[in-house]
């Protein structure tokens, strides 16, 4: 595997998205996008991410004085976006258990960058929550949802998620999303070699048919509870010819550099669906987030094994300019490019698990 890819020491112009000052790291990659985990609690137990035979009634959360507030995180952002973030994603665990959620996309969406253009904020969720939190959220101001479902099948569905919980129900989420004008929204699905890869096809019917963009994801080493094995991973390129084979697909070129996601269209224009191919062709040369988990830890990497604590830093009696001048710091040092060097050797890395650090 190469490990000269994405070596840089300036940052690509195309990389750069506004006149935001850009914090560059030592691969030349501007700090760009920053992901909140404003919860580290599901109502699912997903067996790639969360099993519950390891996250079950006795697991013990944060406590609530452990997980920053509403108006840390609200700080905290602001500093990012005057470093040069554009865009913020809320994500958790499950973001919609977190309470008076509508009350923080109110003061997120009243941030602005530093050109005076608003952020592009947008959320992740299971979907299981908004038939009643879409309208809230949008009167918010939220702009977008994305909605993780990974088969129409209930049989399949249940199987993943692990708490039986229905496909209509998250169905009746998305819809509740469309109405409320949370769009374009995005669909997630995550496959798995034996498990649902029979749902790949139903999937992107179903949202080409409903105007949704679907985006595959392989199933990534992620966290060490899952049990992630090399062979369970459908590659994109199996997914992308799943779906050619019965509605023929061609390349879309990528809008923009750092685009996480590589795009097909239908040929006969009726749509397209996303790959995110994180572990057959990792993106890390172009990876412009920053992740924060629900206790303040701040993540450069989806496979850092350590964060850096900003809460004590938010706790303290740093001012805005120093708690920049440390958040900065860290992203000026950053050389963070796992997915390009993931061998057998990096397979026994300690690792945080994603519903901790913020899918
Ligand atoms: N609870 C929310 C949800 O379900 O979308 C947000 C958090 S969840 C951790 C964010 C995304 O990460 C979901 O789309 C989920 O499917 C994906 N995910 C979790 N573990 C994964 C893994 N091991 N590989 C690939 N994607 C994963």
């Amino acid at each position: 595997m190469s490990t000269t890819r994405g070596l840089r020491t300036q940052p690509p112009d195309d990389l750069l998205r506004s006149d935001a000052p850009a914090v560059v790291d030592t691969l030349g990659r501007p700090l760009h996008d920053l992901r909140i985990s404003v919860t580290d609690r599901c109502n699912f137990r997903c067996t790639y991410c969360m099993p519950k035979e390891i996250f079950g009634p006795d697991f013990a959360f944060l406590p609530r004085d452990q997980v920053l507030s509403f108006e840390e995180i609200e700080r905290v952002a602001r500093a990012f976006v005057e470093l040069g973030v554009e865009k913020l994603r809320i994500t958790g665990g499950e973001p919609l258990v977190r309470r008076d959620l509508t009350v923080l996309i109110g003061m997120l969406a009243a941030l602005r960058r530093p050109d005076g253009q608003p952020l592009d904020l947008t959320l992740t969720t299971n979907g299981s929550g908004l038939r009643r939190l879409a309208g809230p959220l949008r009167d918010a101001g939220l702009q977008r949802v994305t909605v993780s479902l990974d088969s129409l099948d209930d049989a399949v569905f249940a199987a993943m998620n692990g708490v039986e919980f229905p496909v209509a129900k998250v169905l009746d989420g998305i819809a509740a999303a469309a109405e409320a004008g949370l769009a374009p929204i995005k669909i997630n699905m995550v496959v798995r070699r034996g498990i649902n890869e029979g749902s790949i096809v139903p999937m992107a019917r179903w949202a080409r048919d409903a105007g949704h963009i679907l985006r595959f994801i392989e199933y990534m080493d992620v966290g060490t509870t899952n049990g992630w094995r090399l062979d369970d991973v459908v590659p994109a390129a199996d997914v992308v010819a799943a779906i050619d084979a019965v509605m023929p697909l061609e390349q879309l070129p990528a809008r923009y550099r750092g685009e996480v996601a590589t795009r097909w269209r239908y040929r006969d224009g009726s749509g397209e669906v996303g790959l995110i191919a994180s572990v057959s062709a990792p993106f890390c040369g172009d990876c412009t987030r920053a992740r924060i988990s629900a206790e303040g830890k701040l993540y450069t990497c989806l496979f850092s094994a350590i964060g850096h604590d900003l809460r004590a830093v938010l706790r303290s009696e740093a001012s805005d300019a120093e708690l920049r001048e440390v958040i900065g710091g860290i992203w000026r040092v950053r050389d963070d490019r796992y997915s390009e060097l993931r061998t057998a050797a990096t397979g026994d890395l300690p690792r945080v698990e994603m519903f901790a650090m913020g899918g």
